[in-house]
């Protein structure tokens, strides 16, 4: 319940510290996972932007609890490395404007979210009309929303409410496919490898915030 969340009252209130030991003043999280997962992904955005402070949003609790444990031991295992990766226990569909300020994001990630199959359960879907206002505040005009799944009404769903918002526009499917990120969104987090695996089909798009 929500109750049992700890979150900021203000985006200034949030202790970075506390999760990223290593950030100095003035740097601030600029890319986030949004229901991280296991944290695989997290831990590729780690590598390959290691200038960038990117967060994972969890709300399982026993789930974040692993990520937060896997990032300790990464640092520990490599010293130096992985202090740009950190995970938070909260709800996204709530909280992102208690942490982020007004366009601070430049990359939102949202991989194999929860489907959310019957009609009368599409509010919980976390890319819905109302939510795409708020994702649009913490992005940065010209930042990226990067969608994948593997259910291809979600799929569905997803580019039609992305299109109909005012303040997004899908990237063309040479941009997309000339984007560095674009390979590791299709294994690198726990869900994806698992549709790998399982020879599934992914679908992906891509968003500007105009
Ligand atoms: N992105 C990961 C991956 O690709 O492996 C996880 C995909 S999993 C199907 C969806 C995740 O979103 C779950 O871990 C779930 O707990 C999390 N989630 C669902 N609703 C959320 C919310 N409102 N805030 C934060 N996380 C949420």
């Amino acid at each position: 319940a929500d109750h049992s969340f700890n979150y900021p009252a203000r985006p200034e209130d949030v202790d970075w510290r506390a999760l990223y030991p290593r950030i100095s003043l003035g740097q601030e999280v600029q890319f986030a996972d949004i229901g991280c997962g296991y944290g695989g992904f997290l831990v590729t955005l780690g590598e390959m932007f290691p200038e960038k402070f990117s967060i994972g949003m969890e709300i399982r609790v026993k789930v974040s609890d692993y990520v937060i444990d896997r990032i300790s031991a990464l640092r520990l295992r490599h010293e130096g490395a992985f202090q740009n990766i950190a995970c938070l226990r909260t709800n996204a569909m709530k909280y992102l404007p208690n942490y982020f300020r007004k366009g601070q994001l430049e990359k939102m990630f949202f991989l194999y979210p929860d489907p959310h199959f019957k009609r009368c359960k599409h509010k919980w879907r976390i890319i819905n009309q109302a939510l795409l206002s708020e994702y649009a505040y913490v992005l940065r005009s010209g930042g990226l929303v990067y969608t994948m799944t593997d259910v291809e009404d979600l799929h569905k769903w997803i580019v039609t409410h992305m299109t109909e918002h005012p303040l997004y526009e899908r990237l063309g499917d040479d941009e997309a496919a000339q984007d560095p990120i674009t390979p590791k969104l299709y294994q690198s987090s726990e869900e994806g490898a698992k549709v790998v695996r399982n020879k599934g089909e992914h679908f992906l798009a891509i968003f500007r915030r105009i």
